[in-house]
């Protein structure tokens, strides 16, 4: 007890003693069982301490099969940018310094220039993910005005991103264009008005409109907007800065083609196809540009040098084309080859196996994972996973609804948890009475087979 007053804080160590206290003698006016004596105790409060200290954010596995996924964080990032995040961390930066003209500068210099050069805009700042890079645009360009957009177009991202809302947030009024799977032309023309603020598109991250469908194209909608005198804008989403398809994955419609077509800003993510931390990023012409930047909003959805330094640092990468793909653990992770992956699975499969003893069967599967983050939703990436499958020694059926049962879901759910408790959690997936490792995420095996030898299964 004195050791662990020495270690940590006296008000942390009362705190908790007192609700270990209090938990003790309710179980004992319950009478439950519970051992009361001193070194039981002092055990418990150090082990409550130690929770209250333990970090809740922590690295895991995710060999949940999606790359990009907004629940475990996204993009990983690459070394370059994790050593930059580390060199500015610690101290005073020149985040908002001129260094060269010794005065006030502007924190998005530091990636404005390599933005530029990448997507062929004139200017480019940065806010603190997509979501706040939408609602900057429109609010400076279309505050109480209307902003049409296709019915086919009024997307829910996950979480509480939902183009009509944000619209309202913005101070815009949405005007409704066209059909869920059809808008043309005229349908924007007819919905143009003198309180027209912008002309919108909203890339469908997440769901694809097939069968019977028209859209109106980017050249189209931006020399609508133009005989108006209003902007055309863009929201992207993924907006990937290179061809995909040369890297054998599926085309992705990149923020240089999109402002070549005509639109006059596009915004999208830092931390889905580009590979870099949370950012918005908008991109496109200098006199619209200067007006978000004047925007008082701005300064609420701005970065910080931790963040700042990570993107240009990503950034930075894409300077070199030949070694991009092995730098940038995204498209280092969305292009590793199948034979890869599947060769690990041969490696591991045998030490999962004897971790699990005869309590389930391991066997390698071939998969498809996702690119994530509404990326390209339709198309997969075939993959290898490691699929343990519990033996349920003939313990009652199967249960499809799984919970406490001794079926199937039961055992599978029981499996999970243990691998979530382990020191790194492994995330993965079920289906088809079995837990699923997809392997494509995995690059520390090392890390991975380390830490088996903690699994304890209920
Ligand atoms: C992902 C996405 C967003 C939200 O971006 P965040 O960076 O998550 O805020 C907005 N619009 C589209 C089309 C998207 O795909």
């Amino acid at each position: 007890m004195q050791q662990l007053l020495g270690r940590t804080g006296r008000d942390l160590v009362v705190e908790e003693t007192r609700a270990e206290i209090t938990q003790t003698r309710q179980r004992l006016i319950q009478n439950k069982n519970v051992d009361v004596t001193l070194d039981a105790l002092a055990q418990r409060i150090e082990a409550r301490v130690a929770s209250a200290l333990a970090m809740s954010l922590q690295p895991v596995f995710n060999l949940t099969g999606t790359t990009l996924h907004t629940n475990l964080g996204r993009a990983p990032l690459a070394e370059e940018a994790i050593e930059a995040m580390s060199a500015v961390a610690r101290g005073a930066t020149n985040l908002e310094f001129d260094l060269d003209k010794g005065r006030r500068g502007d924190r998005d210099d530091h990636v404005e220039d390599w933005l530029c050069r990448l997507t062929g805009a004139e200017a480019a700042t940065v806010v603190n993910n997509n979501a706040a890079a939408v609602l900057l645009m429109l609010n400076t360009l279309a505050n109480r005005r209307e902003v049409p957009v296709s019915r086919g177009e009024l997307i829910e991202i996950g979480g509480a991103f939902r183009i009509p809302e944000i619209m309202r947030r913005a101070g815009c009024r949405l005007v409704e264009v066209g059909t869920t799977n059809r808008t043309h032309l005229k349908d924007f023309t007819e919905a143009l008005s003198p309180k027209t603020g912008t002309l919108m598109k909203v890339h469908t991250s997440n769901y694809v409109v097939q069968g019977f469908t028209a859209e109106v194209s980017d050249e189209d909608l931006s020399a609508l907007a133009h005989q108006h005198d209003i902007p055309y804008i863009v929201d992207l989403g993924a907006g990937s800065l290179i061809d995909m398809a040369a890297l054998g994955l599926p085309h992705e419609t990149t923020v240089t083609e999109t402002l070549a077509k005509g639109a006059d800003l596009v915004s999208f993510s830092g931390d889905k196809l580009l590979g870099g931390p949370q950012a918005g990023l908008i991109a496109g012409r200098a006199d619209l540009v200067a007006k978000i930047k004047k925007n008082p909003m701005k300064r609420a959805l701005r970065v910080d040098k931790v963040t700042m330094a990570a993107l240009a640092a990503t950034l930075r990468l894409y300077a070199q084309p030949e070694t991009l793909q092995a730098k940038l653990p995204t498209l280092r992770l969305l292009t590793r080859p199948v034979a890869e992956i599947q060769a690990m699975a041969e490696r591991l499969r045998p030490a999962l196996q004897a971790a699990m003893g005869d309590a389930a069967q391991v066997e390698i599967s071939p998969c498809t994972g996702q690119i994530g983050s509404g990326s390209l939703p339709v198309e997969s990436l075939d993959s290898v996973a490691l699929s343990i499958r519990p033996n349920t020694h003939g313990k009652g059926g199967r249960s499809k609804s799984g919970g406490k049962g001794r079926g199937t879901g039961g055992a599978l759910k029981r499996l999970a948890t243990a691998f979530r408790g382990l020191p790194i959690p492994v995330l993965g997936r079920i289906s088809d009475d079995s837990l699923h490792f997809d392997l494509r995420c995995l690059e520390d095996e090392a890390a991975w087979l380390g830490q088996l030898t903690d699994l304890r299964v209920q």
